[in-house]
């Protein structure tokens, strides 16, 4: 049996640390749902899904035996210079699936590998069509870790990144931590400060997430989204909306944007679509997709086997359980993790905020009762006690533990997690984690 120290201490001399963010000593070799084992056989409940990547849960069957049957057939690995059906059936069940005012002759489709490149490219083309050099993008939000994807992601500017030379940073609407006061008035100030930038001229888009999942679990006053949409219209500027984390129904909806009732222009796609395997996508108007042919090429796009776990995958999502399960689980364990905060317990006081939407939850620890101060030391080993415990949630934006477990959890592993969340927490905050034990983990 393998041993889960040795393969730690080996990882430590093989994989390059610009890939990695770590928070306890975790590796797991084999998964299944939303169950992880660890070498040496103990079971972990995953709260994470690997930041939402394996969003349908681990090993999951239509989609393993559609990589598996695609796998032995695929005629290459590239539409770049021939087409495949599954390809060009996966970009129209995208067209599909994805919601716009333009009707389908007007819209395309590209079909990338992970969300940095399909924002990428959704970035490019808004800049390509338009002919203007600004986006407007929003403080702590998370669009990827490469080129102007990252250089437009306000948690990398804020952390010492190079800002991408056009981006304009806006606050995000926060209504647990407003900057001004209430939810309408602070999304009133935040779609006037837009309104201004966007009076300048210059601008090529607006990129936002429909609720900031790695800046801290944000779930914008409703409105927000409504209000930009209709800012952008009046200035003549694409609307981009970055679903790659919540997309694909774990907010409850099939597309984070539906709460709002905002139609986007671009909608980028990934993490979850692939079913494991790397896909994304951005579905949006032809002139910024197309603009110009051939300037993003790389070769394994559209290669057969992930689109054939792409279309697995949205039969999932048009199935519609796995959506309403997100509801139906969302509700449960928020339900639980707040009559928690509400109680006697010794983490009790330590949590200030427990929300989210669907299957993208947040549980937002302070230093202490009625005091709003984050607390990101306590955060960490609340994570690193839970993963002893048995669950797998990391921290987002320092204090917060971000929960997005796979969309088919069931309600007995929902109820166990929320147990192990709160003794991890109790614990943390009667300091059974000590520093030394979290000093190897750096974390974001
Ligand atoms: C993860 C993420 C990305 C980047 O996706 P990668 O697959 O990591 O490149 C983009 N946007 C959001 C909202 C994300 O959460």
């Amino acid at each position: 049996m393998m041993d889960a120290r040795r393969l730690i201490a080996r990882d430590e001399h093989a994989i390059a640390g610009v890939e990695k963010l770590r928070f306890f000593p975790l590796a797991a070799e084999s998964g299944l749902g939303e169950m992880l084992t660890e070498p040496g056989g103990r079971q972990l409940i995953d709260l994470s899904a690997s930041w939402t990547a394996s969003g349908f849960g681990h090993g999951e069957p239509t989609i393993a035996a559609a990589i598996a049957r695609a796998a032995t057939t695929a005629p290459g690995a590239s539409i770049l210079s021939g087409t495949h059906p599954d390809a060009v059936q996966l970009a129209e069940e995208l067209l599909a699936l994805v919601p716009s005012r333009l009707a389908d002759g007007d819209r395309r489709v590209y079909l990338g590998h992970a969300g940095t490149d399909a924002n990428e490219v959704a970035i490019r083309g808004c800049r390509h069509a338009t002919g203007r050099p600004r986006i407007l993008a929003f403080e702590n939000g998370y669009h990827g870790g490469l080129g102007a994807a990252q250089g437009v992601s306000g948690v990398h500017v804020g952390a010492g990144v190079p800002a991408d030379p056009g981006v304009v940073f806006l606050p995000y609407p926060d209504p647990y931590r407003p900057h001004t006061g209430d939810a309408a008035t602070v999304v009133a100030d935040v779609l006037g400060r837009a309104e201004v930038e966007l009076a300048q001229g210059g601008t090529a888009a607006v990129i936002v997430e429909p609720l900031q999942s790695d800046g801290g679990v944000i779930v914008p006053p409703i409105g927000f989204l409504t209000g930009l949409r209709e800012l952008c219209d009046r200035h003549g500027v694409y609307l981009i909306v970055d679903e790659v984390k919540v997309g694909l129904g774990r907010t409850g909806r099939t597309h984070g944007f539906e709460h709002d009732g905002a139609v986007p222009d671009v909608v980028t796609l990934g993490k979850a679509l692939g079913g494991g395997l790397p896909l994304s996508a951005a579905v949006g108007p032809a002139q910024v997709l197309d603009a110009p042919v051939a300037s993003a090429l790389m070769t394994t796009t559209g290669n057969p086997i992930s689109c054939a776990a792409g279309l697995a995958v949205l039969k999932i999502v048009r199935a519609g359980e796995t959506t309403a399960n997100a509801r139906a689980r969302g509700e449960q364990l928020r339900s639980l993790l707040a009559s928690y905060a509400g109680g006697d317990g010794p983490g009790a006081s330590r949590i200030g905020d427990v929300r989210g939407r669907g299957l993208s939850l947040g549980i937002e620890l302070v230093t202490g009762a009625g005091s709003p101060d984050a607390d990101p030391g306590l955060t960490a080993k609340a994570a690193y006690r839970a993963w002893q415990l048995g669950a797998v949630a990391y921290p987002v934006r320092g204090n917060v533990l971000e929960l997005t477990p796979p969309l088919m959890i069931s309600a007995e592993s929902v109820e166990r997690a929320a147990g192990i969340l709160m003794s991890a927490i109790d614990d943390a905050a009667l300091g059974a984690v000590s520093d030394e034990e979290i000093a190897p983990f750096q974390g974001w």
